[in-house]
């Protein structure tokens, strides 16, 4: 179940990536590119409008300076000429100081009646205006003052302002307006798309440093965004493509044999991982006092894998639940003759961090023991000091319904770990196990003994067994026994033994014989030391 959710996630991750990211690429992109095209657009309207406005002007200054100012023949005359010649102006005459048309060339009136004009910016003689009329053909005019009655008047042609309006995909999505300084529309190109119809459609406005002109651009940001869609779709088409190809090696892998994840799944549904014992016993009088728990991975190849490389993974997934579940079923099964039998053995089990997150583990142990042929008070339960506990007080509520069954607890690697004295105080443990690392220099360093010592002298003012570990040599266990510790275990006895080796030790001690003082007596770990290095 877990496999698919990783594998859907990842196909899933692979697949929508992209998109997001891109979608919001291409779409700022093309936001960007609109409000340069749109930008563009204006200025080239400003540029144009300034353009058509100083040349009219400069016709009209032209005229004034020929004093061409009046509505005789010859004046006439020359303002048809002029207006002829010019590409931009297409009726020049006299107008008076309102703007209505005395005379103009060619003929024609202005039939409007003229909007009051705007004034160029810094030259009052200078005036813009629009002739009222229907939009569609509204024209501007120029007066030029020549006294006070009258004014040279020039009529700007429409097409004067017929520009290309921007790039294909926005040419139904824009609208230009050109206006005078006092609101005056002089013109308006709009398709049928107008700014109002969008939400985020691109402005822009520009005003004329020379003219009370100003020019308004607004383009649609969704015909930009529109002209992405290719290239989306082509995006989608990949990334769709990515996330089936991750979707397919995922199921591959989880079903071959290289995800190591599942792999170690499968071992545990398999139950590859078995109890190996090793024997516990009295320093002072050689007896079997039981033994401890140590997980092993059988792989069905026959290898064996120590816990040190895979218990780190079995305990951030969980699986180690499933474990320790599956060795204590084993337990019952290869030891429930042998601990009916002797009652007085123990048999201690190791717990991790993830034991102390709930129950369950109570749960598990009334399950599997209660009638097997190890009973309560035969079981010891370690907790290491080697990893935190999450909740010191759940772990204490844990720990002491696990008593009140009337099995043990054990504080494993004392010194060694996170917990520290506080530990010692706060779980009511019964029994303290004293590290490996303590016991290596007992025979040769000041040091080690003191710490032993200490400990040893903790433990019994609060009342708690102690147990020594990793006992290798036969000074070690004079010191131990110097210092007063009775229980040991260590490989100068026994390495941890597969059950058949255990059993066969342990009925063969029961029946009066001695222990064995040399691991070579019993069926050592084939692997144990390889794997170690
Ligand atoms: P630990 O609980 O401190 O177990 C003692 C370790 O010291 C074992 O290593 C044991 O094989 C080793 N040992 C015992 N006597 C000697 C000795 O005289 N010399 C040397 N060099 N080593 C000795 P192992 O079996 O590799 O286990 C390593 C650790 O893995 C254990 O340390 C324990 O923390 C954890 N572990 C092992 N089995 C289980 C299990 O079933 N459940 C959990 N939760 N942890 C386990
Ligand atoms: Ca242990
Ligand atoms: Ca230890």
């Amino acid at each position: 179940m877990m496999r698919w959710a990783r594998v859907i996630a990842a196909a899933g991750f692979v697949a929508a990536g992209p998109v997001l990211i891109s979608e919001y690429i291409f779409d700022h992109h093309a936001l960007s590119q609109s409000r340069s095209e749109t930008r563009a657009l204006a200025d080239r309207y400003l540029e144009r409008t300034e353009t058509v406005v100083a040349e009219s002007l400069g016709e009209l200054q032209a005229l004034r300076e020929k004093q061409h100012t009046s509505c005789v023949l010859a004046d006439r005359q020359a303002y048809g000429t002029a207006a002829f010649a010019s590409a931009f102006v297409q009726q020049i005459g006299v107008a008076d100081a309102s703007g209505t048309l005395i005379c103009g060339e060619p003929m024609g009136s202005l039939a409007q009646p003229i909007r009051l004009p705007a004034s160029e910016r810094g030259d009052p003689s200078v005036m813009l205006g629009i002739l009222n009329g229907p939009k569609k053909d509204r024209q501007a005019v120029i007066t030029l003052r020549v006294s006070e009655e009258t004014r040279l008047i020039a009529r700007i042609r429409r097409e004067s302002l017929d520009l290309q309006a921007g790039p294909e995909y926005l040419i139904d999505h824009t609208t230009i307006g050109i206006f005078l300084d006092d609101g005056a529309e002089w013109m308006s190109i709009a398709e049928n798309w107008t700014p109002e119809k969008e939400a985020d459609a691109v402005t822009e406005t520009l005003t004329s440093a020379r003219y009370p002109i100003r020019i308004i651009v607004a383009t649609s940001a969704s015909a930009a965004r529109a002209t992405m869609a290719p290239l989306k779709t082509i995006v989608l088409i990949v990334s769709i493509f990515g996330g089936f190809s991750v979707f397919i090696a995922g199921l591959w892998l989880s079903w071959g044999k290289d995800g190591s994840g599942d792999v170690f799944t499968r071992a545990v549904e398999n139950r590859e991982f078995v109890p190996y014992y090793q024997p516990v016993f009295d320093l002072f009088t050689g007896e079997l006092k039981g033994c401890e728990v140590l997980v092993r991975w059988i792989k069905p190849d026959g290898s064996m894998v120590p816990p040190g490389q895979f218990l780190p993974y079995a305990e951030a997934t969980g699986l180690i639940r499933d474990i320790t579940r599956q060795l204590m079923v084993q337990t019952v099964d290869d030891c429930g003759a042998l601990y009916a039998a002797g009652r007085t053995l123990k048999l201690s089990i190791n717990l991790t961090a993830m034991h102390f997150v709930d129950l369950e583990i109570v749960d598990d142990i009334r399950l599997i023991y209660a009638d097997s042929g190890i009973s309560y008070d035969q079981l010891c339960f370690e907790v290491t000091e080697q990893n935190p506990l999450k909740d010191l007080a759940l772990s204490r509520t844990i720990i002491g319904r696990i008593q009140a069954l009337g099995a043990s607890v054990a504080l494993d690697d004392v010194g060694t770990g996170h917990g520290g004295l506080a530990y010692l105080q706060k779980l009511g443990v019964d029994i303290i196990k004293i590290d490996k690392m303590f016991i290596d220099n007992l025979a040769t360093d000041h040091s080690s003994q003191t710490i032993v010592e200490t400990l040893v002298e903790l433990g019994t003012q609060l009342g708690l067994g102690i147990i020594a570990e990793g006992v290798e040599t036969v000074e070690q266990v004079e010191q131990l026994k110097r210092i007063g510790v009775s229980t040991a275990q260590g490989y100068l006895f026994a390495k941890p033994l597969p059950a058949a080796a255990f059993l066969e030790l342990a009925w063969k001690m029961m029946e009066g014989e001695a222990p064995s003082a040399s691991p070579e007596d019993v069926t050592p770990e084939k692997t144990e030391r390889a794997d170690a290095a």
